[in-house]
């Protein structure tokens, strides 16, 4: 299956009640279908319900700045949600909208392949990581799974709402082009290890954190 064949197969997905609780669209997700970085937020709010495009609000405009920030365009990355449909009045998804939507999430990220995926906020990044983790506990730093990285980083819609976390989500982002960089260095360099004078934050360092989170 490929990503628009998986996309036009959600057109008018009924799976879960939230088809019938006032969505306008299902909205799949937007960007390069073969990003090396994805972006995952929580679910449509209500410019990305009418718009069918995620990202789109005030959140959608901070993001994109945050981005260039961090040397990134939204054309090379690939952005899309836990949840496809908005939830009434912007409430949580509920469990079992999550547990029936994740498997198109699991297959976006199966079939665009990318190598680091930034889970935006508690949600997303629970949903990801299968651990019940706070935000601010995680935030920032890189978890190896099998088959890519997940950097969680705040939601920008949090930071909207709680303008003590600007800063902090601008942090984020800046460990986040930290983290591209060193690992550009090491995909570069001649023994495809990075070099003495660029310490690493993929290999040992990555998954010294990841035991440190889950005490394994
Ligand atoms: S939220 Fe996901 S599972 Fe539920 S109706 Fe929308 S696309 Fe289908």
């Amino acid at each position: 299956m490929t990503l628009e064949e998986l996309s036009a197969s959600l057109y008018n997905c009924q799976r879960c009640k939230l088809a019938k609780l006032g969505r306008t669209q299902v909205v799949f997700g937007v960007g390069n279908p073969h990003a090396e970085i994805m972006f995952v937020g929580e679910g449509p709010g209500y410019y990305e319900d009418q718009q069918g495009e995620p990202f789109v609000g005030a959140a959608g405009k901070l993001l994109n700045e945050l981005l260039q920030s961090a040397g990134l365009s939204r054309s090379q990355v690939y952005i899309a949600n836990v949840i496809k449909c908005r939830p009434p009045n912007n409430r949580d998804p509920e469990p079992d909208e999550v547990d029936t939507c994740k498997p198109f999430l699991l297959q976006q990220i199966e079939l665009i392949k990318p190598k680091v995926v930034c889970t935006l906020g508690n949600w997303a990044t629970q949903t990801l990581l299968e651990k019940k983790v706070g935000i601010t506990k995680v935030r920032g730093k890189a978890f190896n799974l099998k088959d890519f990285v997940i950097f969680p980083l705040l939601h920008p819609a949090a930071a909207l709402h709680q303008g003590n976390l600007q800063e902090p989500l601008r942090e984020d982002f800046r460990k986040l082009k930290a983290f591209l960089d060193a690992r550009s260095t090491a995909e570069t360099s001649p023994s495809g290890l990075p070099s003495e004078s660029q310490p690493t934050l993929q290999g040992q360092q990555v998954q010294q954190t990841q035991m440190d989170l889950f005490g394994s």
